[in-house]
């Protein structure tokens, strides 16, 4: 049974969130936890939904893409979501830091970055166009004229993670909009609520009842709701691997698109500068402690330059201050929970290699950023995807075998190379198995707008609103005589 109850709590610490029906906030009944990764105290509770609850946002979503809501108002609501959340952005910041244990000032440039998806969004809602079809090719399309139009796909069902909670979501919902696409969103269960307080942005903004519906709640009940449902059209999912590729497998006659994990290499060839790399990947990688799809797992350095880069990098990971992610000065915050905690210190045990600075746990309880020199190859460091403030350095004796070692695992989100050579950055560009290759940057490196997916085991799709929007919809031909 379901209880309307008015307006999120967003500034009451330990209050109940209500989930998002059909524009309308409502109890379900049942309350869960979120609690402070960084204190374990109780940061809120949320109405969780159940099967029932997904169908009925299913039923609202398929409803209210039955009225029209053309492009320029769905691309003014899209604009004005943008405005509000940029009028919020330290809100949403501070959410963030509460439920997910973000450090504060990665929360505010996840909030301004979420507030851009949405504005490219609009963006694309007003440039929603098909192809001309070149018809008098072939002989038998003489005097025919020939174009597609770009249909929305129905209504879409989307599956967020715990660690970008704000602009990830805002990735999935604010394109499917701009594509004519209502939207199921179920966010992850260990940060609900920026994806409900976006849900508050956008019913601010004047979208439509219907347009978004947010329930969170056990995952599987939930996705099978949305792997069922045929009104469903296209699963957006990001979050790991395992579940991300037996949802595909389920949904067979779905779109699924799949944003999953990686294990992100950098080269450092021979000609970089060493220093400078060294410091751009003690900034980098143990941001929000490691938990990001791009975060820098393992560093191939030019045996050459191997000396002056650890000494660098390990001098610069010792400045980095680690604790409470709501005070400013810190850089290195908490992992999500306990259990991910105990599972990374187990990796970095079994690692088989030396560690240079870290390897155990601050006085409250967080993992140090810890840098391993020569893991073996086989070690999950190497192989699987930490998701945590760990990265390991190998010194490599060719490009080749550097290109080998970044290739040698399932994964391939992004990639990159340090190299004062374009003639290298090139041949690293075309044979690095990645969806995408940076040079002189780090791989956690990213804007909003442009292409963002991972191929082999990392995903089948890019995100980005232009290339988002796209998969949401459909071609269809339209033929006719002249
Ligand atoms: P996760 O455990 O796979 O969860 C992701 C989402 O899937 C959550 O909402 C989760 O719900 C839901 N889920 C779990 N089991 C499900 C099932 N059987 N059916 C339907 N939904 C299910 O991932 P996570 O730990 O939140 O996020 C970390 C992972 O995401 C990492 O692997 C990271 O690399 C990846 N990621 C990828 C990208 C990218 O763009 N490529 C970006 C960010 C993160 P519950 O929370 O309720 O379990």
């Amino acid at each position: 049974m379901t209880t309307s109850v008015g307006a999120l709590p967003v500034n009451r610490e330990g209050a109940d969130w209500p989930l998002y029906l059909d524009g309308d906030w409502v109890g379900s009944g049942q309350w869960q936890d979120v609690c402070s990764p960084y204190d374990r105290r109780l940061v809120a509770r949320f109405a969780a939904a159940d099967a029932a609850l997904a169908r009925r946002a299913v039923d609202a979503a398929a409803v209210a893409m039955r009225a029209p809501f053309p492009a320029h108002a769905r691309a003014a609501v899209l604009e004005r979501a943008a405005e509000c959340l940029r009028g919020e952005t330290e809100t949403a910041a501070n959410l963030l830091c509460r439920e997910a244990g973000k450090p504060i000032r990665a929360a505010r440039a996840e909030a301004e970055r979420a507030a851009s998806t949405i504005a490219f969004s609009a963006v694309e809602a007003r440039k929603l166009v098909g192809d001309m079809v070149a018809m008098d090719a072939a002989p038998s399309g003489e005097h025919k004229l020939a174009f597609t139009l770009r249909v929305p796909i129905g209504v879409v069902g989307a599956i967020s993670p715990f660690n970008f909670p704000l602009n990830l979501v805002a990735h999935k919902v604010a394109p499917a909009i701009a594509a004519g696409c209502a939207v199921v969103l179920k966010p992850a269960s260990q940060t609900p609520m920026s994806a409900l307080y976006l849900a508050e942005m956008f019913q601010r903004a004047g979208l439509p009842a219907g347009w978004l519906n947010v329930v969170p709640g056990p995952a599987a009940e939930i996705g099978d709701v949305l792997v069922a449902d045929e009104r469903v059209r296209l699963i957006t999912f990001t979050g790991s691997g395992p579940v991300g590729w037996e949802l595909a497998a389920r949904a067979a006659r779905k779109r699924v698109s799949l944003e999953l994990g990686n294990a992100a290499p950098v080269i450092v060839a021979a000609d970089a500068n060493a220093r400078q790399a060294a410091r751009a990947v003690a900034a980098n990688a143990f941001m929000f402690a490691g938990q990001s799809c791009i975060s820098i797992q393992r560093v191939y350095v030019d045996a050459s330059i191997h000396n002056v880069f650890v000494a660098e990098l390990v001098e610069a990971v010792r400045q980095l201050r680690t604790g409470d992610p709501a005070e400013e000065a810190t850089d290195v915050g908490p992992v999500i929970d306990v259990g991910s905690r105990e599972r990374i210190l187990e990796w970095i045990g079994e690692s088989g290699g030396e560690i240079l600075i870290g390897g155990g746990l601050t006085r409250d309880g967080l993992i140090e950023p810890t840098v391993i020199a020569d893991p073996r190859r086989d070690a999950k460091v190497c192989t699987d995807e930490v998701f945590g403030p760990v990265c390991s350095v190998t010194a490599t004796h060719s490009l080749p075998e550097a290109i080998a070692l970044s290739n040698g695992t399932r994964l391939g989100l992004q990639a990159s190379i340090y190299t004062e050579s374009h003639r290298t950055a090139l041949h690293a560009a075309r044979e690095l198995e990645f969806g995408g290759v940076l040079v002189n940057e780090v791989p956690s490196w990213r804007t909003d707008q442009m292409p963002y997916g991972g191929v082999k085991d990392s995903g089948n799709t890019k995100e980005g609103p232009a290339y988002a929007v796209r998969e949401m919809t459909e071609e269809r031909l339209v033929v006719l005589p002249f």
